[in-house]
């Protein structure tokens, strides 16, 4: 169980501050979806918490140690973008393993953890399929499998979604929910610009706005207490 922990955290890419001391704590197996307009910092916020970017000042934890400069293979973090990166020659089942034959893990292992993510995402059929085979929303489903298999403490999401068509993106949106309560240990943020996303999939939602955060609550307290106009029409409560 891990928890994250950013006190005043600020990030400047050379002379532009784009986050400006970002105060947030996110419980060990909470579900935290980021929502905000498109260059407030969302990105840049999971990128520094994985390790992809230096922090400019301030203190990052995870799981209480000071994370600051720790190498991101160090982090107990996986990853899932936008655009999953699978590679077209290999099979469903060795996408999946590819990174784990890399570390070294022995094969039973690396067998059992792919069976068990193939079997979480309802991917167990396509296991011997090349992804050109596959739908989009069952290649997100991949990327995220591949992500499972880590067995990572924490899982961040960078808007695995924004790429599916509307009834694709419903599909791996429940498959999210069911991961959520399959791996009930693992605290997972969530980057979304999809209201139903965020409202369905929160614990807590944080509401960014130009490098700061607007509000922290649950989907229910976003939108019966706005903090505020930009948070009202954000979450689309009736202000
Ligand atoms: P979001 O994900 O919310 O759309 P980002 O975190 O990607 O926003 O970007 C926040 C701001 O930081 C934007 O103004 C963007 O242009 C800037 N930015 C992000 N990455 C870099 C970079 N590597 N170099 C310079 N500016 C960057
Ligand atoms: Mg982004």
């Amino acid at each position: 169980m891990t928890n994250l922990s950013l006190q005043a955290v600020k990030k400047a890419f050379g002379p532009v501050e784009v986050l400006h001391g970002i105060d947030l704590e996110i419980a060990a197996g909470e579900f935290v979806v980021f929502v905000g307009p498109s260059g407030c910092g969302k990105s840049t916020m999971l990128r520094l918490i994985a390790g992809l970017e230096e922090i400019t000042s301030g203190t990052l934890e995870i799981g209480g140690e000071i994370a600051n400069s720790l190498p991101p293979a160090e982090r107990g973090i996986a990853m899932v973008f936008q655009s999953y990166a699978l590679y077209p020659h290999m099979t469903v089942y060795d996408n999946m393993a590819f990174g784990l034959k890399i570390s070294g893990m022995a094969k039973p292992e690396i067998d059992q953890r792919v069976r068990r993510a193939a079997d979480m995402l309802q991917l167990t059929p396509y296991l011997d399929r090349h992804p050109k085979k596959l739908s989009g929303g069952q290649r997100q489903r991949v990327a995220i499998g591949r992500a499972v298999t880590r067995d990572p403490k924490v899982f961040l999401f960078d808007e695995p979604l924004s790429n599916l068509d509307a009834a694709l993106r419903v599909a791996t949106r429940i498959e999210i929910a069911n991961l959520k309560e399959a791996m009930p240990d693992a605290t997972m943020v969530y980057v979304t610009h999809d209201q139903v996303e965020a409202m369905t999939l929160a614990d807590r939602i944080v509401v960014f706005n130009d490098g700061h955060i607007e509000q922290v609550g649950t989907p229910l307290e976003l939108y019966t207490q706005p903090a505020n106009l930009f948070v009202a029409r954000f979450i689309g409560s009736p202000a």
